[in-house]
């Protein structure tokens, strides 16, 4: 079998983001594959457990992954604060084609634009994706899947950190499918009486108050904070509100635009004239707007810079959900040249912290093993781009551990499911297949 079929066998998607299926990247060719070890959303430490834990393994899945693409330089991406982990990784490429590109303390320094920049200097086209510049970029996750796929193992766990209002910050590795509420009883439950949830962190989470929703392949991490945390009133406004606030207050100071890391690069991505777009649409009508369609979402303008405690990232959303709708598609032939002050106007992760209140959960969130295990997990159908996978077992089949239970339609984009768990299928849904161990 070739790295493509093992690694499509094993359900591997990129752990770091929208769940792409790895096998499709890794049939491209390029010069340089980067492992992105960036990890910026605040709190959260999974990546950097992996790397001072996993480093040999993140090693073997790049090497790996630099054959399937013939890419003749590899790089390991990490912030240089992590003294200790720079050095578990030096020693882990000691003697390969790997180097190690150490990165400032800044947010976000994880988004594949920067990364691509600040390692290779080079710009990916608008609207375009690494490979045009001859790179591929995998999360250090994923790097560990695919080196456990090359030894036959499917993906049926997730390490993802527990961290905000909890007793025992933990980062831990779980079945997929083990429901949230498990996971935050591992790290000792919520410490305010009100949590809620920010399911893969403050910045590009999603704000939810229910604890049974399942961790999937993309379930970074969950940050807990009381309601009346500042962060969770912000996040908790209704749309309609934010809008409504956006279009009465903005000064068109320019704010969220001067920090915006895609405009810093030299994106068309300006927020304040998506606020102003808003000004300009009938109240309750969708607002149109092209500066917002390389918006990466990455939260910083509504966050961080925004004076006035308003909302242009959720403006943005908005405006490039209605472009998706309309079709737009960004011209990447636009010569793109970054702003001159680029590397100087950098959010630093400990001043993001500051704005945003968490300074008194800023800890340490040490890996754990087997801290949960589970008598029952919820594996979604669709746990990143693509469609859902078909069951191909029915209710009250009985299945071992690591046996593929799912997969997409034939040629469809999509990947396969094997079950986290023992167990016997309980039920199957639209959503979900739930797996019920014996005890
Ligand atoms: S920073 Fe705030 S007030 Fe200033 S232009 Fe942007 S949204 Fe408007
Ligand atoms: S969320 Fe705001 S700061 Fe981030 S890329 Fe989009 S417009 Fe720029």
């Amino acid at each position: 079998m070739t790295l493509v079929e093992q690694v499509q066998a094993a359900g591997v998607v990129g752990a770091g983001g929208a769940g792409f299926p790895t096998h499709i990247k890794l049939q491209g060719r390029c010069e340089a594959v980067i492992a992105n070890g960036a990890e910026c959303e605040p709190l959260l430490h999974k990546d950097s457990c992996l790397l001072e834990h996993q480093a040999p393994q993140i090693v073997d899945g790049l090497k790996r992954t630099m054959e399937a693409v013939r890419a003749s330089r590899g790089w390991i991406a990490l912030k240089r604060k992590h003294a200790a982990i720079v050095e578990a990784v030096r020693a882990a490429v000691r003697g390969t084609d790997i180097g190690v590109h150490l990165l400032g303390d800044y947010y976000p320094a994880g988004d594949e634009f920067v990364l691509v920049h600040e390692v290779t200097g080079r710009l990916i086209p608008a609207g375009g994706i690494p490979l045009q510049v001859g790179c591929v970029v995998q999360n250090v996750e994923t790097l560990v899947n695919i080196s456990n796929a090359a030894s036959g193992l499917p993906v049926t766990k997730k390490v993802l950190t527990i961290a905000g209002a909890v007793r025992d910050p933990t980062t831990l590795v779980v079945p997929l499918g083990t429901s949230i509420r498990d996971c935050v009883i591992a790290a000792g439950n919520p410490t305010v009486a009100d949590p809620v949830l920010l399911v893969g962190g403050v910045m590009m989470g999603e704000l939810s108050t229910c604890l049974d929703s399942p961790v999937t392949k993309t379930t970074a991490g969950v940050v807990i904070l009381s309601a009346d945390h500042p962060i969770a009133k912000r996040r908790g406004l209704t749309a309609a509100s934010m809008r409504a606030i956006g279009r009465s207050a903005c000064d068109q100071c320019r704010y969220c635009t001067e920090y915006c890391p895609r405009y810093l690069l030299g994106y068309g991505v300006e927020p304040h004239q998506v606020m102003r777009g808003l000004g300009f649409s009938m109240v309750g009508e969708p607002s149109w707007s092209t500066w917002a369609g390389l918006c990466c979402a990455c939260g910083l303008c509504t966050l961080y810079a925004c004076p006035e405690g308003l909302f242009p990232k959720e403006a943005c959303d908005d405006a490039r959900a209605e472009l998706k709708r309309n079709g737009w598609k960004p011209d990447g032939d636009v010569p793109i040249a970054p702003h001159p002050m680029h590397s100087g106007r950098r959010v630093p992760a400990q001043g993001l912290l500051r704005r945003l209140h968490l300074q008194e959960f800023d800890h340490p969130a040490p890996l754990k093993h087997d801290r949960v295990q589970p008598a029952r997990v919820v594996l979604r159908r669709k746990q990143g781009a693509g469609v859902a996978a078909v069951p191909i077992v029915g209710t009250g089949a009985e299945v071992s551990s690591g046996a593929l239970v799912a997969e997409p339609p034939p040629g469809q984009l999509g990947a396969r499911l094997h079950a986290p768990i023992a167990g016997t299928i309980a039920s199957i849904d639209a959503e979900s297949i739930v797996i019920q161990h014996h005890l």
